[in-house]
């Protein structure tokens, strides 16, 4: 029988946080994850993604801990011309070993395009950085009947950069009407677009099979247990919640399989 696939809970602070209130978040987060006698060892995996100038004050707060600290992008060049952007070397000198790309937020708003995406993703994953690629549909495309054919594609174009580091690679999925909206995809959305990710990503390559794929959009500790118990969900990729302790550690526990 094959292990079963890790379970990963990671938040995406976006642009939020401020010196002491990220001390104030990390020491609850500390304290949470700290604790939970036997259950403390069948806990997801859990990372927290500030704002990359706050790596080295929160890489200090966690030091010692199980929390993995992430990044919320990655340049795809090593070092050089590019202004305002960090390099996977970088990330690793400052502890950042996972790293989202692909997000939708820079999807749209950055112009990042699935090559650019993928080639993030290949600088990422050879680097030995846990990259989590974002991938999800608008609200249009899902209501023109183009959810399978956005996310398929998505896919595709990250498959070669996947295939040649698979231990390396996590999926969200995350549907962009839900990001930050306060609308949750129904567990049955959710497992089928899992599920389908699932098969995508082994018809590309049978290394992928294990690939943790997490879901993201509007996860709180209130619906992330119904999310936990489907099939194909291994985990969550946190935004707002993941700014209230309680909340995100709600998520955790929730994500945390019973004895
Ligand atoms: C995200 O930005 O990755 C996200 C899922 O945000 P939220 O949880 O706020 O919907």
């Amino acid at each position: 029988m094959s292990a079963p696939r890790a379970r990963w809970v990671i938040g995406n602070w976006k642009m939020n946080g401020n010196r002491s209130a990220n001390a104030a978040l990390v020491k609850a987060l500390v304290a949470g994850v700290s604790a939970g006698g036997a259950a403390h060892d069948r806990r997801p995996r859990v990372a927290v993604c500030p704002p990359v100038i706050y790596a080295a004050q929160v890489g200090e707060l966690i030091a010692g801990t199980t929390i993995r600290l992430g990044a919320q992008d990655v340049c795809a060049h090593p070092e050089g011309a590019y202004t305002g952007q960090i390099s996977t070397t970088m990330l690793g000198e400052f502890g950042v070993s996972v790293v989202l790309v692909g997000h939708s937020e820079r999807r749209s708003m950055n112009g990042e395009r699935d090559e650019d995406v993928a080639a993030k993703v290949r600088a990422a994953l050879g680097a030995g950085l846990n990259t989590v690629v974002c991938v999800g549909e608008t609200l249009a495309e899902r209501d023109r009947g183009e959810a399978e054919h956005v996310v398929g594609r998505q896919i595709d174009a990250v498959i070669p950069a996947l295939a040649a580091h698979p231990g390396g690679v996590l999926i969200a999925y995350e549907p962009v009407w839900a990001i930050g909206t306060g609308r949750t995809a129904t567990v049955e959305v959710a497992q089928g677009m899992h599920q389908f990710i699932r098969e995508r990503l082994a018809a590309g390559s049978a290394a992928l099979h294990a690939t943790p794929i997490l879901y993201g959009g509007s996860v709180k500790a209130a619906n992330a247990a119904a999310l936990a118990r489907a099939p194909d969900i291994d985990g969550a990729l946190v935004g707002g919640a993941s700014l209230v302790a309680n909340e995100f550690l709600g998520i955790v526990d929730a994500f945390t399989p019973q004895a």
